[in-house]
């Protein structure tokens, strides 16, 4: 059955009251559900709502509701709450009030773009070919990233009624400069810039062996061609 789902931040809901947004996107808008997000990366937006201070919403990202603890216990990442919810759980009072409604809830999931992660978790952090980490994204070949993801869905989808999770950026950053906050000043072409943004950390480096490849040959190569 084709469904309309609302995408929202958190944030949103609360600057304008939980009840009342999802009153009007069931009532005005019609919507079957929200999506809301879960777990994101650094934001600045303008908030544009009735009486709110300051204007422009900042954030370091990271979860935007409190964890079950016991999720993570064998993982060695550690989840990290957004500052901004400090001891609240807007997520708890945005399920209840779907399931009263009867909207439909989804969560979207940034997977490996977390600046909040890779600055905390540096071993585990996209690593260049010159060994220089990425500020702002976790490496998807590295297993504890991938064991974290695997218990944030599995806290999620135990604590909460989502119908469905979507998990998007569970891949290695875009080719290019733009996500790693630096500018290069030579034009190294798409080549260069492929070559730039692959992941040499060991994980990679590891699974790369496991496929027949030489890895530090390949580094070697793109070293002297950057
Ligand atoms: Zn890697």
């Amino acid at each position: 059955m084709f469904q309309t789902y609302v995408s929202c931040h958190l944030w949103d809901l609360v600057d304008e009251g939980i009840d009342e947004v999802l009153g009007r996107l069931k009532g005005e808008a019609g919507a079957d559900g929200v999506s809301v997000t879960v777990a994101c990366p650094r934001v600045g937006l303008l908030r544009p709502h009735r009486g709110v201070s300051p204007r422009t919403f900042r954030s370091e990202g990271g979860l935007q509701f409190q964890p079950n603890k016991d999720a993570y216990a064998a993982t060695r990442l550690r989840p990290v709450v957004a500052e901004w919810l400090r001891k609240t759980n807007p997520l708890a009072a945005v399920a209840e009030g779907c399931e009263r409604l009867g909207l439909s809830l989804r969560g979207r999931i940034v997977g490996c773009h977390s600046e909040a992660l890779a600055s905390r978790h540096e071993f585990v952090a996209v690593k260049d070919v010159f060994g220089d980490l990425h500020p702002a994204w976790l490496c998807p070949s590295n297993p504890d990233v991938r064991e974290y993801l695997r218990a944030l869905v599995s806290d999620l989808s135990t604590s909460y009624p989502f119908a469905a999770l979507e998990i998007e950026a569970a891949s290695f950053p875009p080719a290019g400069g733009r996500n790693w906050g630096r500018e290069t000043c030579a034009d190294l072409g798409p080549t260069g810039e492929w070559l730039l943004g692959l992941c040499f950390c060991e994980s990679c480096r590891q699974a790369a062996t496991g496929e027949g490849i030489d890895a530090a040959a390949a580094a070697r190569a793109a070293t002297v061609l950057l």
